[in-house]
């Protein structure tokens, strides 16, 4: 059965310059690749993503972390991969969620590191089972950027919507 899985390269991983580093380990997984993007991380997008967390000590620091504000990159790199176990193969290759765990070939192990203030800085997030996949997608992404259908959707006539186009 064919599962999709959020990946976001965190804001670490684009200051060590890991994106190219982090995707070629990816594709060793064979997955499709079916939405990236750049995306810029708001209070309540980052506070959204992690809600289950929200009761953790180290929750704001998380939030900070995800939003950028600890790297000087206020964004990620969102993906979705899609394709046979794609959870369990991502969450293999990306390791242990504490870096200091993780295999030191996987992803987290070769790159991760924990802060002074113990935040684990991990460089990449994976979607740990389908039900928060599929949260998690549906927070990042619109049914029109993803290329195939996965979740349900329907459509709309907004009015009175402002939209920029290219001049
Ligand atoms: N995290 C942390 N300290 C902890 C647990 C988690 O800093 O003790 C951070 C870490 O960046 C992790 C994120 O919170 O990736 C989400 O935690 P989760 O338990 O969902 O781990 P994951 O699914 O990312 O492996
Ligand atoms: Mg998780």
């Amino acid at each position: 059965m064919n599962q999709a899985v959020l990946i976001l390269i965190k804001p670490d991983g684009l200051k060590k310059s890991l994106t190219g580093n982090i995707l070629t380990r990816l594709s060793e997984t064979k997955l499709e690749i079916v939405a990236a993007k750049m995306a810029r991380v708001s209070r309540e997008l980052a506070m959204e993503h992690y809600k289950q967390l929200q009761d953790k000590p180290f929750f704001e620091e998380l939030v900070k972390y995800l939003r950028g504000e600890l790297h000087d990159r206020m964004k990620v790199m969102a993906l979705v991969y899609w394709g046979k176990d794609a959870i369990k193969k991502c969450r293999d290759l990306a390791g242990a969620t504490n870096p200091e765990e993780a295999d030191p070939t996987s992803i987290r192990g070769s790159y991760g590191r924990i802060t002074t203030t113990g935040v684990y800085e991990n460089v990449i997030h994976v979607s740990s089972n389908e039900s928060e996949a599929a949260r998690e997608i549906k927070l990042w992404f619109g049914p029109d950027e993803i290329i195939v259908d996965m979740y349900p959707m329907k459509e709309i006539v907004e009015k009175d919507c402002k939209k920029n186009v290219w001049a």
